[in-house]
């Protein structure tokens, strides 16, 4: 875990040689960092664009307006005693602008409950030219004005989502890896010059039969090269947060392995690619069910996997989503419950940050329901 007053002592020296021009916001980049990686805490991602909601929203035969998309949003963040495990939320524009029929913001209720605000601020992904349909994200043009934009209206902290493919016996392409890394510090870099903590989100989808050794070699790969054009941008690392996918086996690998074995895939990975600066490592849920995501965050924070500097902890979409729309419908007689869905799954995933859940999430809502889309798009 990163401790704040250990990096604010360190600030100045870093300041001194990683930029040309100190940031005005350095100070407020740690913070805000080390807030939100809070021991048993993690993020809420209800930053689904109009066409993913739009996807949750045909499950449960919801139609896709803007009104049910105020409603769903206002459901969370009207959540009460939302901030006991969560410390941070990321948006999509619409929300973090939205207002209610009294007038006052959506985003109100996170805010009184000290849940920090994100906002989504990459553009989706398209076909990277050259490649066997590998993709890159799209987001750069005029981001420096979105990003004060959002800072003005509260917004504390981003996420830039890159997609990289295992591509059978041969992985990522050189030029998939470089544009990621690259795209990703660029991001981070006009996001710190602007206020936000740019979450650094690089993530290896489930697509494919490799096996765990080959997942985690790709990580590793990916992560430490993202990590040096961070450096290479003067991205201070103490203000950021890595978002990475656990490592685990391809969805079609016929292997099969413990959480015990893919927790040890996943620390060995990071111990080698991500540094001691960076305070949190907030993890996507990729497709996995949501009590399978628990399982494995706590498999993460058990002793005996060695030296973990950083709070690991969540930043999941579907694997905190899924039973609380199942048990919405759209219904306002079913907010509270599906509210209260909500504050289970945090707390069984703010638990398992602490290496304490003992499963008592297991039986609720549709715990154990696949969430594994091939190709997914966010
Ligand atoms: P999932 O947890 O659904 O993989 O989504 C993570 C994400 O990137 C949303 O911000």
């Amino acid at each position: 875990m990163g401790d704040y007053k250990t990096a604010e002592k360190r600030l100045r020296a870093i300041c001194s040689h990683v930029f040309t021009k100190p940031n005005k916001f350095a100070e407020e980049l740690i913070a805000t960092a080390n807030k939100i990686a809070t021991p048993g805490k993690g993020i809420l991602a209800a930053d689904e664009s109009i066409g993913t909601i739009g996807k949750r929203f045909k499950a449960i035969n919801v139609p896709n307006t803007r009104e049910n998309r105020r409603a769903y949003r206002y459901l969370l963040a009207s959540t009460p005693g939302l901030g006991k495990n969560i410390s941070g939320v990321i948006l999509f524009e619409e929300s973090l602008f939205e207002k209610m029929p009294d007038g006052s913001l959506l985003v109100d209720g996170f805010k009184k409950k000290d849940v920090v605000l994100g906002i989504k601020v990459d553009k989706g992904t398209r076909w990277l030219p050259g490649t066997d349909n590998e993709l890159y994200t799209q987001g750069l043009t005029d981001l420096d004005k979105r990003c004060k934009k959002y800072y003005e209206f509260g917004a504390r902290f981003a996420k830039w989502r890159a997609v990289v493919k295992i591509l059978p016996n041969k992985g990522p392409s050189q030029n998939a890896i470089v544009e990621t890394a690259h795209s990703l510090a660029r991001y981070a870099a006009i996001c710190q010059a602007n206020g936000l903590v740019p979450i650094v989100e690089p993530e290896i989808l489930m697509d494919g039969d490799h096996d765990l050794a080959t997942a985690q070699m790709w990580t590793e790969r990916v992560i430490a090269r993202c990590y040096e054009c961070l450096r290479l941008q003067g991205v201070l690392l103490e203000g950021t947060l890595l978002k990475p996918n656990m490592v685990l086996p391809g969805a079609d690998c016929k292997k099969k392995y413990t959480p015990a074995d893919n927790a040890a895939a996943t620390v060995t990975a990071l111990q080698r690619s991500v540094p001691v600066a960076v305070p949190g490592i907030t993890f996507l849920s990729g497709g996995q069910g949501e009590e399978d995501a628990t399982v494995m965050l706590n498999a993460l924070n058990q002793p005996g996997l060695g030296y973990r500097p950083w709070s690991l902890t969540f930043s999941y979409g579907r694997a905190l989503q899924k039973s609380v729309l199942a048990v919405w419908q759209g219904k306002k007689e079913n907010v509270e419950a599906a509210q209260k869905m909500l504050l289970l799954r945090a707390r069984a995933n703010g638990d398992a940050n602490l290496g304490k859940y003992s499963g008592y999430a297991a039986t609720e809502g549709e715990a154990f329901k696949s969430l594994y889309v091939k190709n997914y798009a966010y």
